[in-house]
């Protein structure tokens, strides 16, 4: 009988396993020819002037009430650049590719490699971009729960050269 009962147990467990698999939001993002050797596409040309240089954006994941995080794909051509800017419920940069910059208002500009990490810290002022010579490629996961990105003033030659 406590067998019966263990058998019918796991065949529930099992069912709602292939139901939470089954109702897991799934984006299908199509690459165009020439993407086959990118980890995503390259997405379209960004044209807000939060952001300087040539960069592109695929958005790969939409916040929601339940994961209130944006994850999206950006590519900057060498020397491209976001302003600087904050963000409220901070931000996770995965390096996918390439040579990039990160700073941190006040520290001195971190070099970025495929396969880095960057945890910014919320409110806290940076930039990030490419490298002057080598593109960069970087996944940002973006919580949005405390508020929208503040965007603030140009990354100078200066700054970005120094
Ligand atoms: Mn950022």
């Amino acid at each position: 009988m406590s067998m019966m009962k263990n058998i019918v147990t796991g065949m529930i467990g099992c069912m709602a396993l292939v139901f939470s698999i089954g109702s897991c939001g799934q984006q299908k993002i199509v690459k165009e020819k020439g993407e086959e050797n990118l980890v995503f596409p390259k997405g379209e040309k960004i044209t807000s002037n939060n952001f300087m240089g040539t960069v592109y954006l695929q958005n790969l994941m939409t916040a929601d009430s339940i994961n209130p995080t944006a994850v999206g794909n950006v590519t900057f051509e060498p020397r491209a650049r976001t302003k600087w800017h904050l963000h409220p419920g901070g931000q996770i940069l995965l390096v996918i590719d390439g040579v990039g910059y990160y700073q941190e208002k006040g520290q001195s500009k971190k070099l970025l490699y495929k396969g880095d990490v960057i945890k910014c810290p919320p409110n806290v002022p940076h930039w990030h971009g490419a490298s002057s010579d080598k593109h960069f490629v970087q996944v940002a996961v973006t919580n949005r729960h405390l508020g929208e990105t503040v965007w603030l003033e140009d990354v100078t030659d200066e700054v970005y050269n120094k």
